[in-house]
């Protein structure tokens, strides 16, 4: 069959009719008008395609299955898919961002709806696509069934008549590769010239989508490093609770709102012959002390007061809104708890000096330094006692 044309005109000579009848033969026309109407439609997938890559507007799901729509149809290909290569263990696999619905049962249904959406993997690479992700290279077979590089398709899997194997590159790097199937007349090389427009500017979609990935995996890189400098920098990776440099700023936050307003006290905690343990004991026990000596601060304390480790072996509480009378009060309370029974089989004790707001100190640093000088008279007084400053003598 080839398609033709026919003109005819009516000859009259003396009374009598004649037809006279031209018949052409119009394959290379028709050809020429099929090829321009394709072309036609590949510039506009094509330019479809590059404006949905650099708006924003649509998801990676919509763009890739809108590319994926065109590519069956201009290859007037009835099944196919669009995918990535990457890597797990240094060994490909595909990813599909866009796949067409074959499943044929219920089973096939189930994990269709679950995971297209989110991409098919698929890490057999012994199949007819897997040739082309393993080798780079275009694969036609309008033969499947007796194709010597087929894999074999699931029982129940649609017909498979003619295939067509897509790579898609980056320069010299495979980025992904399309899959179709089905065209009534098989695939040639002619076809994949002609598409060529069409693969590239997947290929484009491709190459963005990964830019894109690769920039949300920095932005995530970034977060976490930045998340875990913020931990460096405030808490105290021995004992977990707020470092020096943290608990300062909250001291100074306590100290800014109750001064001249209400009552604050501050505890200065040392532990006693703290250097004894980690020689008798060695670091980490000594680092165990430094723990429960965190919980024990922690717990006996309210949620609006502030404890953090000074350095060393010492400890500061902040006491917003609380006399030094009271202060004295939780501070015995903690003096008594840790001299109460040995930690793991060490006697352990603290002494403890106390400052509070009504030695009018000139600023939270005068405050600390005199809650440090009553630890002083403390430790002169025999260790394991609580002194309050200013009355230290
Ligand atoms: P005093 O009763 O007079 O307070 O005696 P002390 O031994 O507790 O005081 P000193 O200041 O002489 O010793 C403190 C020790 O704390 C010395 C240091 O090695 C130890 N230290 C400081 N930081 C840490 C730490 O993070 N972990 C451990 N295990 N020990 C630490
Ligand atoms: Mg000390
Ligand atoms: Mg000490």
């Amino acid at each position: 069959q080839f398609p033709i044309e026919l003109a005819v005109a009516e000859v009259v000579t003396e009374g009598d009719s004649l037809f006279v009848g031209v018949l052409r033969d119009i394959s290379e026309r028709r050809e020429t008008e099929q090829l321009l109407r394709m072309t036609n439609k590949i510039g506009r997938a094509v330019n479809l395609i590059l404006s949905n890559a650099i708006n924003e507007g649509l998801s990676k799901r919509e763009i890739f299955n809108s590319a994926l729509s065109d590519l069956l149809e201009i290859t007037e290909s009835e099944y196919g898919f669009i995918g990535e290569i990457l890597l797990n263990d240094e060994r490909p696999y595909l990813k599909t961002h866009a796949i067409t619905n074959i499943a044929w049962n219920y089973e096939t249904r189930k994990f269709y709806k679950e995971n297209a959406k989110d991409g098919l993997e698929f890490f057999n690479l012994d199949t007819l696509f897997g040739v082309t992700i393993r080798s780079g290279q275009l694969v036609i077979a309008n033969d499947p069934y007796n194709d010597p590089r087929r894999g074999g398709l699931p029982k129940g899997h649609p017909r498979l008549n003619a295939y067509l194997g897509l790579p898609i590159y980056s320069g010299s790097k495979l980025l992904g590769m399309a899959g179709i199937a089905n065209k009534a007349e098989g695939y040639d090389e002619d076809l994949v010239d002609q598409i060529k427009p069409l693969t590239n500017a997947i290929g484009t979609l491709i190459a963005t989508h990964q830019n894109a990935q690769s920039k949300v995996k920095a932005e995530e890189a970034l977060y976490a490093t930045q998340q875990q400098l913020k931990q460096m920098a405030t808490k105290d990776p021995v004992t977990g609770i707020a470092n020096r440099y943290m608990l300062s700023q909250q001291l100074e936050a306590v100290y800014e709102a109750c001064v001249g307003r209400e009552e604050m006290a501050l505890l200065f905690i040392d532990v006693d012959r703290f250097k004894n343990i980690n020689d008798g004991y060695g670091h980490d026990v000594g680092d165990r002390v430094l723990r429960h000596m965190a919980e024990v601060l922690e717990a006996a304390v309210r949620p609006t007061d502030v404890v953090g480790r000074w350095g060393g072996e010492e400890f500061v509480i902040g006491l917003p809104n609380c006399s030094t009378l009271n202060a004295s009060i939780i501070a015995e309370r903690v003096r008594s708890e840790i001299c109460s029974e040995p930690h793991h089989g060490i006697e352990l004790s603290v002494s403890i000096g106390i400052a509070g707001l009504e030695l009018q100190p000139e600023n939270l640093w005068e405050l600390i330094r005199l809650a440090d000088v009553a630890v002083y008279a403390a430790k002169a007084d025999g260790r394991n006692c609580v002194r309050i400053a200013g009355n230290a003598a």
